[in-house]
């Protein structure tokens, strides 16, 4: 059919281009039907470039918003990354701070606030075996008024050594501040207690520190103990070894009182 029309086609060219048929009756209606037929055919060309085109168009378009879209949708992972990464190194950092903050900076023991959360914990679990010893070195300040403070801090650092050591797995120790320590007992009899606190004051009694000029120092300590009884808080426990710990001061220093 197709190469008919070109046949045809070309019969109409051959015939339009014969000078013989100028004078024939219906040249000029054949001629303008073939321009039509021409012109037609530009048109329908000149539509499917312009068609053509707009597809290409809207597939250029598809495809810049498809890249656009993936280009922002790795950003949005690269963020959701970099956010997890982020919220990991905080938590962590939040455990290092809460950890820390349970510790005392200069002697590395547990601090007063790590204390009173390990003496509440005790206390509801099993407040009747509760032994406390309150424990503050004597006259602390003249060492540090005799050696200088940094001394002081080396003696304070080794005398705790010295009462965790003693204290061994009978109770935990800590700074409760200054030159204060306290230990608690949660699972020791009163007598075994009493052996060790009296053990503990012989130690340091005994201990030489060095205080690097030839001179070596010597410190006591007094302990003030308390235990439970029944209806007792844990402030009442504590206001309990810190009178008895005040009757040690005032009667002498370098002892226990038991109270
Ligand atoms: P007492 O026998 O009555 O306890 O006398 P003391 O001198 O030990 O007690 P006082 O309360 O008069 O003085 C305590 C001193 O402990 C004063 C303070 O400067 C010192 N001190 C507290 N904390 C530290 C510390 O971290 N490092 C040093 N070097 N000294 C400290
Ligand atoms: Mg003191
Ligand atoms: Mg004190």
């Amino acid at each position: 059919m197709k190469s008919d029309i070109k046949a045809l086609e070309q019969r109409v060219v051959s015939a339009l281009a014969d000078n013989h048929n100028l004078e024939h009756p219906l040249y000029d209606v054949l001629d303008e039907l073939w321009q039509y037929n021409q012109n037609q055919w530009s048109r329908i060309e000149q539509m499917i470039r312009v068609s053509d085109s707009y597809q290409d168009m809207i597939l250029q378009r598809e495809k810049t918003l498809g890249e656009r879209f993936d280009k922002h949708l790795r950003q949005l992972e690269k963020i959701t990354r970099i956010s997890d990464r982020y919220q990991t190194a905080l938590r962590e950092a939040n455990l290092e701070l809460e950890q820390a903050s349970y510790i005392d900076a200069l002697t590395g023991l547990p601090n007063r606030r790590k204390m009173l959360r390990r003496l509440k914990t005790e206390f509801e679990m099993r407040p009747e075996s509760l032994c406390l010893a309150m424990i503050d070195i004597d006259h602390f300040k003249r060492i540090n008024d005799e050696f200088g403070h940094l001394m002081g801090d080396d003696v304070l650092v080794s005398v705790g050594n010295l009462i965790e050591h003693t204290v061994g797995e009978l109770g935990h120790i800590a700074r409760w501040g200054g030159e204060e320590f306290l230990v608690i007992f949660s699972q020791a009899g009163q007598l075994e207690v009493e052996r060790c606190l009296e053990q503990l004051a012989k130690v340091i009694r005994e201990a030489r520190f060095d205080s690097g000029e030839g001179i070596s120092i010597r410190t006591t300590i007094s302990i003030g103990k308390s235990h439970y009884q029944t209806g007792d808080t844990i402030d009442a426990l504590i206001t309990r070894a810190d009178n008895a710990l005040y009757q040690a001061k005032n009667s002498g220093r370098d002892r226990v009182v038991f109270g």
